[in-house]
Parts: C-alpha cells; sequence; structure tokens
C-alpha cells in the first residue's frame, strides 16, 4: 500500500463545482482563538494523498480552513432539507459545516472533506455553528469502531480543539469547543434531493442526478433521465439496504435517522445520540428525545424503507411513480444479505449456502442473545471463528451462559459452519479476554479525564485498542 503511487488528490478541479452553484453557498470560516490538534487520521491522510502535512499545515488547513491547493477555493455550506422524525423541515443546510475540498483515495474514489463546527452559515437559524469537543470525541470513536467492524461509514479525519467555551442545553455548561473534519464518500444526502422536490426545481433535480450517477454510481446511467433517476433511486436502495444490515449485525444504533442524515452512498452518517447494544434488545432507543422510540434499533430497517419512500416522493419530478415504487423493491433482499453476510463476517464464519438456513441461524443466534441478554460484543468476540473458539469462549467472564442448555441449539448451529481465515484467530487481539468495545459508560469514563484533567491517555489507550481490533478482524 505504501508503495503506490501517491493518489490524485487535488489536480483535477473538484466535481461537486458542476452543481455548487444550485446547491451549496460559498462562506467564512469562524475566527477560532486557538487550535490544538486533538486527532489526526493518518491512515486516510495517507490515502488520500495528505499524509505529508506537518502538523503546521494540518492546523492551517482543518483549524483555519486555508484551501488545499487546486482545490475548492472556498468553503461551501451545502443546501438541504429533510424529514427530522417524520415532520418535514425545509429550513435544514450546513448550519455548522461546510464541504472544505474533494479528494481522491489510491482507487480512485471520490471523497469528500465536510467540516462539523466550523461556524455559522446561513442555515445556522439560533444555533452557534459549534461542536463541543465532547461531540467531536463521540464521533471518532463511533466512526472508528464502525471502520474496524466492517461497516460502511464516513471516517472523523480531524479534530482540533478550538478554545471556545459552549453553552449546550444537554451537557454540563460552559463546555470545551472543537472542529472536526471528516472524510466522506459524498455529502449528498436524501435531503439533498428533497430540497429540489420542494421547490419543484426540476433542473435542479436533473443535475443532482447526473452529478450522482457519474460521480458514485456510473453503472446506473441510462440516456433517459426518467430511467437514470429510477436507476439511481434503485442503487442508493440497495446501499442503503447493505449498509443497515451491517448496522443490525454490529449492534449499531443511529439514533437521527433523519432524512438529512442519510447519505446516498450508504456510508453511515451524522450519528450524534448513537449507541452500541450492551444486549439484544430491539426496543432500544439511542436518542433521550426519541421518546416515541422511532429510530429504536429494531425499527432500523423499516425506517431505512420509510427514508427511501421520501426520496422516491422526491423523483417525481424526473420519473414515474409506478418506476420508481419498482426501484424500492431490491431494499429489501439487499438488507436482509447483508445482516445474514455481516452476522457471520463478525463471528468470523463463512455462511451457509442457502438463504433459508442461514436466516434460521441468525434466527437462533440472535433469539438466544435476546432471551440470554448475553453481553452483544463479549459473544461475537468469545465465538468468532465458532466451534475452534469453544475452548476461548469456556474461558470468557460469561461462559455460565454457554453451559446452559438453551444455548445448545447455537453451539449446534456454531458447529455446522466453516470458520473464515481461521489464521485471524492467532491475532493477539483475540488472546485477550475481553474484545474492545463502546457501551455508553466507556464513552462517558473517556471523557471524564479529558474534562476535569486534560487527560487524553484513556482516549488514546481505547482509539489504540479499536485499531487493533481492525487490524485482527481485518474485514
Ligand atoms: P444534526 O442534528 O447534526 O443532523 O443537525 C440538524 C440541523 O441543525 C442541521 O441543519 C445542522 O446544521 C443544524 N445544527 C445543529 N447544531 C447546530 C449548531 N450548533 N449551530 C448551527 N446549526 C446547527
Ligand atoms: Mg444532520
Amino acid at each position: 500500500m505504501q508503495n503506490s503511487p501517491p493518489p490524485t488528490a487535488q489536480g483535477a478541479s473538484p466535481p461537486f463545482l458542476r452543481i455548487a452553484g444550485s446547491f451549496a453557498d460559498a462562506v467564512a470560516p469562524a475566527d477560532f482563538p486557538s487550535a490544538v490538534l486533538r486527532w489526526r487520521n493518518q491512515r486516510w491522510a495517507d490515502e488520500t494523498g495528505l499524509g505529508g502535512l506537518t502538523d503546521e499545515a494540518w492546523l492551517d488547513h482543518f483549524a483555519r480552513f486555508t484551501p488545499l491547493p487546486a482545490n475548492l477555493p472556498q468553503p461551501l455550506a451545502m443546501r438541504y432539507h429533510g424529514h427530522q422524525f417524520g415532520t418535514y423541515n425545509p429550513q435544514l443546510g450546513d448550519g455548522r459545516g461546510f464541504l472544505f475540498a474533494q479528494l481522491r483515495d489510491r482507487t480512485g474514489r471520490l471523497l469528500d472533506l465536510g467540516t462539523k463546527g466550523s461556524g455559522q452559515t446561513p442555515w445556522s437559524r439560533q444555533g452557534d455553528g459549534r461542536l463541543t469537543l465532547k461531540g467531536g470525541i463521540r464521533e471518532i470513536l463511533a466512526a472508528s469502531y464502525l471502520e474496524a467492524l466492517g461497516v460502511n461509514t464516513s471516517k472523523a479525519f480531524s479534530l482540533i480543539e478550538t478554545g471556545e467555551q459552549l453553552s449546550r442545553n444537554d451537557e454540563p455548561s460552559p463546555t470545551r469547543s472543537s472542529v472536526l473534519v471528516r472524510l466522506s464518500h459524498s455529502h449528498v444526502r436524501f435531503g439533498t434531493f428533497q430540497r429540489c422536490a420542494w421547490l419543484e426545481d426540476k433542473e435542479s433535480l436533473a443535475q443532482l442526478v447526473d452529478y450522482c450517477i457519474s460521480e458514485f454510481f456510473p453503472g446506473a446511467d441510462d440516456p433517459d433521465m426518467a430511467r437514470k433517476a429510477s436507476n439511481l433511486l434503485e442503487s442508493i436502495a440497495i446501499a442503503t439496504g447493505r449498509m443497515i444490515g451491517q448496522w443490525m449485525a454490529a449492534g449499531f444504533v443511529h439514533g437521527v435517522m433523519n432524512t438529512d442524515n442519510f447519505n446516498i452512498t450508504g456510508e453511515t452518517f451524522d450519528f450524534g445520540p448513537w449507541r452500541f447494544l450492551p444486549v439484544s434488545d430491539p426496543n432500544f432507543t439511542a436518542a433521550y428525545f426519541d421518546a416515541q422510540g422511532l429510530y429504536r434499533f429494531g425499527r432500523q430497517p423499516v425506517q431505512g424503507g420509510w427514508a427511501l419512500q421520501q426520496l422516491a416522493s422526491s423523483m417525481l419530478l424526473l420519473a414515474d411513480a409506478e418506476n420508481l415504487a419498482r426501484s424500492l423493491i431490491p431494499y429489501e433482499a439487499a438488507y436482509r444479505e447483508s445482516f445474514i453476510a455481516h452476522t457471520h463476517a463478525l463471528l468470523g464464519l463463512k455462511p451457509g449456502q442457502d438463504e433459508a438456513g442461514n436466516l434460521a441461524f441468525l434466527q437462533s443466534f440472535y433469539g438466544w442473545m435476546t432471551q440470554s441478554k448475553a453481553s452483544w460484543p463479549q459473544t461475537f468476540f468469545d465465538w468468532f471463528g465458532g466451534a475452534v473458539s469453544d475452548a476461548r469462549a469456556a474461558a470468557s467472564p460469561q461462559a455460565g451462559l454457554y453451559a446452559d442448555t438453551g444455548f445448545e441449539p447455537v453451539r449446534a448451529a456454531l458447529k455446522d459452519r466453516e470458520t473464515e481465515r481461521p489464521e485471524r484467530l492467532n491475532h493477539p487481539y483475540f488472546k485477550r479476554p475481553a474484545p474492545v468495545s463502546l457501551l455508553i459508560a466507556e464513552v462517558e469514563a473517556l471523557w471524564d479525564p479529558i474534562a476535569e484533567a486534560d487527560d487524553w491517555s484513556a482516549f488514546s489507550a481505547k482509539t489504540d485498542h479499536i485499531e487493533e481490533a481492525r487490524r485482527a478482524l481485518a474485514l
């Protein structure tokens, strides 16, 4: 990897400029009183040709937002709308972020550098345009852990502490400030389409379809605009189904599945109050402000379908309802196949040949998980590799649960499956008694020493452990 030629990061004109006139507004970044580098994603910086930046240059680009050479001359706040908890809001848009640059990775994939907490914009409404340091830390943790678990996700690229005191009504205030840069395969949201429909702006909608197809789904191209729109919708439906199948296997609760938080490329995105499940529980709800449990764990697949229906409606200016409805059909199968594949991947197992058998395995496994209240991360860790991990599982802190007769059908089903790349079990990660996990109490415990004594050691230990898991799982 290190020896391949540098990516074509800069050079060609950023593709988003083709449509920026209809979809974004040039904005100025905030002028922060200070800039202290707290996180630099060196692996992804290397992937995108920015690995050689000195820390000083890094601060210059990612706290002061000096443009990257031959890239966007000015930050662009994106325009979008969206459904929030089922209610349409035409007043969204980047209220504390902007698109800063577009890069390519070594495979040629287009990646956006977008910000969070970089200052006010025309879309800030009553907001201060800022991000709390704790919020930035939470995003690094979630994105890194999701990546380690093989979930398609945006990446945290940079976090810089900015020296302001912020006031929030759901956190002890004043609290410290930061600016985050995230790397993401598009910042086009379902709500970007919804805004065009709301404005009845057919021309911009067609421009957006063209942009999405040429940059993200070239296989969906067609000379006819109506077919192009339906093809694109189908590609987005499949990408979204795959993403949510991965969430369900990873025990990830996004928290705010508003349509402005869905990226068209099926990357996990804008996950504010996220949680990872401690135990299997379909009713687990991440956000304290989600009193109805609309976005609870077990509703995520349905909610993904609902968001896609809103996206489909927004394309009615270009294609007819019947074709659009047809484009949504593959969502369910994409979800189901991904849930099966990713459950097996996270257990280090090869899926069986037939889908019915695979679904029966999932039913047995998750049924036991829900009923036994076994620890979600510990169970996946203990049984990674399947039956070959019998001895490891017998030494687990929750070995008692596996000795129960209720576990027997699961044990039999695990025995029935082949291990995928068994050599991974030789990694030191699997020699320890417990996996890395990211339960809410742990996240809070990482924050406390930072808040009280500016002690980052627990946070660093956690990100190191996550990186070790990423290498060990090699998904
Ligand atoms: P989010 O919950 O991050 O998806 O944001 C929903 C909307 O509120 C988006 O339009 C954000 O840009 C905006 N927003 C959230 N927090 C702030 C803030 N502190 N200042 C300005 N706008 C914000
Ligand atoms: Mg959002």
